[in-house]
């Protein structure tokens, strides 16, 4: 409970992405729906999308893809301007500053490129009131000089398919989020389309591991593609030093407990959360404001990193009055439950 010292980009589960991933991402991204894993209904609703627009000669309409980190909205961008036979121009919320960025990407763009927007709930406001025409009658309204004797100019665009990412939907403006023709909602990843990642990745990879071993890492992967890559490749440099390499179950457990990951995907910053809400605030409900301060961590890494996972085990539950633990959490930690925590799930 003293240890709270972790930062996210530490941590080994963090689903953001880290320095170390790029080289591992070049190698691993799925390169077409057919190597992109899970997300069934997501891929054959594309299909469809991306048919009937070929079938009409144009771009797809504006796709907004929703999800925790780590769970593939890049991947599948890129996935869906390959099948389109289009380019694709990467860049994210926080790195579009100026007006001017804004201007400069879109009048950059050729007809039926994407343009992909990471984080796009950091968009900042002006630039969001560039992008309205831009998305919706493909102009950009460009004003020349300032004060009285400004002029406004009205660009024509290319028709370009704008795919926005974030990992909070909700803090999109409705204008915004009212202009993309299709959302998709990214969810965690069944068991079983993880081991596969994992399979995949480990054929890439050219590493030799045995099934248990797949659905040992498979298990700790919070159900989230990137954090499955990650441990492999942690669990394989375990492998080549402590054996010869190739990766066996025994193996693979005495990794994730040297890495102190339990067999959910659970890391000591996890546990901390849980057991202060358990012990501090008496199972919660508790504010996040409060829950931040006792963890010394930034209120946003709280909601993006760690209660998407924790809510989707069912360990955490918001309320109007803020997070309660639950039966589950207490059970996992071995900590005794009493009924009458029930009624604060209400
Ligand atoms: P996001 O943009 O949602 O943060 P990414 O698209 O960057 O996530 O995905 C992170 C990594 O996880 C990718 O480089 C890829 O290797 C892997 N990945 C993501 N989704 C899948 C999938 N459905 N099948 C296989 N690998 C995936």
């Amino acid at each position: 409970m003293n240890n709270l010292h972790f930062k996210p980009k530490d941590i080994l589960t963090n689903p953001n992405q880290i320095e170390e991933d790029l080289s591992l991402e070049r190698t691993l991204r799925p390169q077409s729906f057919n190597e992109y894993q899970g997300q069934e209904k997501i891929k054959e609703n594309l299909k469809i999308l991306i048919g009937a627009a070929q079938h009409r000669r144009e771009p797809i309409e504006h796709v907004l893809l929703c999800g925790a980190a780590g769970l593939g909205k890049t991947t599948l961008a890129h996935i869906i301007a390959r099948e389109m036979g289009a380019g694709i121009k990467v860049t994210s919320g926080p790195a579009i500053e100026r007006v001017g960025d804004l201007g400069s990407i879109l009048t950059n763009l050729t007809e039926g490129d994407v343009l992909f927007i990471d984080e796009a709930h950091r968009l900042n406001k002006l630039i969001e009131e560039v992008l309205y025409p831009a998305m919706e009658d493909f102009k950009l309204d460009i004003v020349i000089g300032k004060g009285p004797s400004a002029r406004t100019l009205q660009l024509d665009l290319p028709h370009f398919t704008l795919i926005a990412a974030t990992t909070r939907p909700g803090l999109l403006s409705s204008p915004l989020r009212s202009r993309f023709g299709i959302t998709f909602r990214l969810d965690f990843y069944q068991l079983a389309d993880i081991e596969n990642i994992i399979s995949r990745s480990a054929k890439l990879l050219d590493i030799k591991t045995q099934t248990e071993a797949i659905k040992l890492i498979a298990t700790a992967a919070r159900s989230t593609p990137r954090v499955a890559n990650r441990l492999l490749k942690r669990v394989r440099d375990f492998a080549q030093v402590r054996g010869d390499g190739a990766i066996s179950g025994p193996l693979s457990k005495e990794a994730l407990a040297m890495l102190e990951i339990d067999q959910l995907g659970l890391e000591p910053v996890d546990r901390q959360i849980l057991n202060l809400i358990i012990e501090k605030f008496d199972g919660g409900p508790v504010g996040l404001q409060a829950l931040a301060a006792a963890i010394n961590e930034e209120q946003d890494t709280i909601e993006d990193l760690y209660e998407p996972f924790l809510m989707q085990l069912g360990f955490i539950v918001r309320t109007p009055r803020g997070r309660v633990a639950t039966r589950q959490a207490y059970e996992h930690l071995g900590l005794k439950y009493l009924d009458s925590n029930q009624n604060k799930l209400l």
